[in-house]
């Protein structure tokens, strides 16, 4: 990682259609405005009219699992994994999620994503990475005890925190349980303890299939939003990826727990899960809500920008309603603004930290009608030019440097796993 970023000014960007200037000293924004110059000293960059908008967050990846891309084999959910996945991550070490992960980091960065929920083996690598990228990460090592190994399980969980907690600010230590369904009723309990005692927030899949409710109340007799509260697993700490199967009664439950349910329609649609996450009525009852793209495994893309659009259709398509979500909200959801625990930054302020994203001026999708609605319903992460964390400039004119080694490695590190 570098240093401390110099101040870094932007002038001439259009900020909700008024043109700005936007200073950037020590990670934050010292300076945001039309009068806003730079100081002597200062990085300038001539925004030329870009629009000035806040980054995107993905709540739910395996950033590594770019190294499986494309070997998914038109798959349902448990034959991919079965088959295609967990015998490849047996073999997998240090070196291939360290380059897999900067593979995706490179993907975010270009497609606007600056920070992100991952939940992978190595994640003191998968730190490395995001640290090396410039981004920001929750990190959490998967935690299974489907093999009856609860001890190993305990081992797994207290050193990747210990690991994680050792890191920098850019990183936050997290606990990722897989899933009710491959994880035991004790180790779940156990890792909400633990979560509690360590201030750690809780990354767990949940009702991503119907099987799983399904098999959840035949062994639990309950549906699974209930089982994890049941174990002390629902809180304000927890983050749920996918949610696809939960009904009205679970989306209240959550909603009184303070707990945060992400959306990952993309890579639903593609294992054909048969459903999407409920949105009109996870926000009736008031439920936080984010956006995920899931692993490029299962997606096969890391385009926040591009499941946006799928994230807005498929609401509207399964209500049977245009107005099932509407595009500043669907934007809102896509940066973390409907979600507190997902770690969104302020909007962009003086005093907030100065992650943003400068966009393409001379995109034609961006050209005619509203911003918002065209980033929802017309772009892609290609309209992004610019990417900046805390001030330094991770991505200028769409060129980011040391791409062509972080491609290169990645499918080495692919090619050694036999995936490519
Ligand atoms: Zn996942």
């Amino acid at each position: 990682v570098s240093d401390a970023a110099a101040p870094l000014t932007v002038r001439g960007a259009v900020l909700d259609g008024v043109t700005v200037g936007l200073r950037c000293e020590d990670g934050r924004i010292a300076a945001l405005g039309p009068e806003v110059e730079p100081l002597p000293g200062d990085e300038t960059i001539e925004a030329a009219a870009a629009p000035l908008v806040a980054p995107l967050l993905n709540g739910h990846t395996h950033a590594a699992m770019t190294l499986f891309r494309g070997s998914g084999g038109d798959l349902p959910l448990l034959p991919w994994l079965q088959e295609k996945v967990w015998p490849v991550e047996k073999r997998l070490d240090a070196e291939d999620v360290y380059w897999g992960t900067r593979l995706a980091c490179a993907e975010m960065i270009r497609s606007g994503t600056t920070r992100f929920w991952d939940m992978y083996w190595f994640p003191q690598e998968v730190a490395r990475a995001v640290e090396d990228a410039g981004l920001r990460a929750t990190v959490g090592a998967p935690l299974f005890d489907a093999d009856g190994d609860a001890e190993g399980l305990r081992e797994s969980a207290r050193t990747s925190l210990e690991q994680l907690e050792g890191c920098g600010p850019a990183i936050r230590p997290s606990l990722a349980p897989h899933s009710i369904y491959t994880v035991s009723e004790d180790s779940l309990r156990w890792v909400g303890e633990l979560s509690r005692e360590r201030r750690a927030p809780v990354h767990i899949h949940l009702s991503e299939t119907e099987r799983e409710v399904e098999d959840c109340l035949r062994d639990h007799g309950m549906r699974p939003a209930f089982y994890l509260d049941r174990l002390g697993l629902l809180g304000k700490q927890t983050l749920l990826a996918h949610g696809v199967w939960l009904d009205r009664a679970e989306l209240e439950l959550i909603a009184e727990r303070g707990g945060t349910v992400v959306a990952n329609p993309v890579a639903n649609m593609k294992l054909a899960v048969g459903g999407v996450l409920p949105y009109p009525a996870a926000r009736e009852a008031g439920v936080a809500v984010g956006l995920g793209t899931d692993g490029a495994g299962s997606n096969d893309s890391l385009d926040l920008l591009a499941d946006l659009k799928a994230f807005a259709l498929a609401q509207k398509q399964a209500a049977g309603d245009a107005g099932a979500i509407a595009g500043d909200e669907a934007w809102a959801i896509a940066a973390g603004g409907r979600a507190p625990l997902l770690g969104a930054g302020e909007p962009l302020k003086v005093g907030a930290a100065a992650d943003f994203l400068l966009l393409d001026p001379r995109a034609p999708e961006l050209a005619i009608g509203e911003l918002t609605s065209n980033l929802v319903y017309a772009a892609s992460g290609a309209v992004v030019d610019t990417t900046v964390v805390a001030g330094r400039v991770l991505m200028r004119g769409g060129r980011l440097p040391g791409l062509e080694e972080i491609v290169e490695r990645a499918v080495e590190r692919a090619r050694r796993l036999g995936l490519t």
